[in-house]
């Protein structure tokens, strides 16, 4: 069994972006954070600390949990036609009176290095993933696989959990890469019937030990990006680690695994939409 180390790779990929970023006269990315929710202020400080090391100038525009939507979108398109912006994300999720998806579709396609817009969507399910901005944490898992020379093609795959952020986009980029993709969701009957063939499992839901050994076929590839939060305060993902890493051929950890590439792509589709910029 071999562990897919993203810790390694993430490492790896910033230090060539720290590099990248050196060429160009200004990157930056802007977050919008709303409201005051601990995970979320956290993740903005990853992110901001990310960038600081990658030599990419990080806006932050912290708005109250009351702002409004009108101001919301007007604080999207002030990010717009900002020239020193390339990258602009809203940290997710907002405040229930405010509609996401209207947000996200404020932020114009070229900046939405998040990859969350239709428009970046419909590129993605149309296989044109040079052209547009594919959501951070799927491409992850690609570009892990493809450090391991792992080939989904003509692989059976199963994805676990369906949401816009990552595993409708995961199998967009799975189904690209010639797998036969399989989408699991809260829906779905007999999980373990999908789950039980598949050479590529990735699972995406937030619930602890969702996926234990019975439910896997021996050397399967296992990729965990769920991230719970146990009550003794221990973090883990949507696989139990310790009897299904016996069976797997490789798999993920968690922490240390999909995490840190999420961030890493972030980065790199900063830096993707700079020479966007420069080559218009
Ligand atoms: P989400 O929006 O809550 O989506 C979860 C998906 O799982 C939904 O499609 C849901 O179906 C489905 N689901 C729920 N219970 C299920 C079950 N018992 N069996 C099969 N499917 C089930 O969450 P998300 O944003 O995709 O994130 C998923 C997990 O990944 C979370 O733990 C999150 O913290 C983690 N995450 C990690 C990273 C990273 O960088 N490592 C990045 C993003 C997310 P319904 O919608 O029908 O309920």
């Amino acid at each position: 069994m071999i562990i897919l180390d993203g810790k390694k790779l993430a490492d790896k990929i910033r230090n060539e972006l720290k590099a990248e970023v050196k060429m160009f006269d200004h990157v930056g990315l802007a977050v919008i954070l709303v409201g005051d929710d601990d995970a979320s202020r956290l993740y903005v400080s990853m992110k901001k600390k990310a960038c600081e090391e990658a030599g990419i100038e990080s806006f932050e525009i912290k708005l109250p949990s009351t702002v409004t939507e009108h101001e919301l979108i007007a604080e999207v398109e002030k990010l717009n036609i900002n020239n020193k912006v390339d990258g602009i994300l809203v940290q997710l999720p907002l405040p229930k009176h405010i509609n996401t998806a209207k947000i996200i579709s404020v932020i114009d396609p070229k900046k939405d290095v998040d990859g969350f817009h239709h428009v970046n969507i419909g590129s993605l399910v149309a296989g044109m993933e040079d052209n547009c901005f594919v959501s951070c944490t799927p491409l992850g898992v690609i570009k892990l696989l493809e450090e391991y020379n792992i080939d989904p093609k003509g692989k059976n795959s199963v994805v676990v959990g369906a949401s816009n952020i990552v595993g409708k986009p995961m199998a967009s980029l799975l189904l690209n890469r010639n797998s036969t993709v399989d989408i699991c969701h809260i829906y779905t009957q007999d999980l373990k019937s999908h789950t039980i063939n598949a050479d590529i499992i990735i699972v995406a839901v937030g619930k602890a030990n969702l996926i234990t050994a019975d439910m896997i076929k021996n050397d399967a590839i296992v990729i965990d990006v769920g991230i719970n939060k146990l009550p003794n305060g221990k973090i883990v993902g949507d696989v139990d680690f310790d009897e299904v890493s016996t069976k797997a051929s490789y798999i993920t950890p968690v922490p240390g695994g999909v995490g840190p590439m999420t961030i890493a792509m972030l980065l790199s589709n900063t830096v993707k939409s700079a020479k966007m910029r420069l080559s218009k």
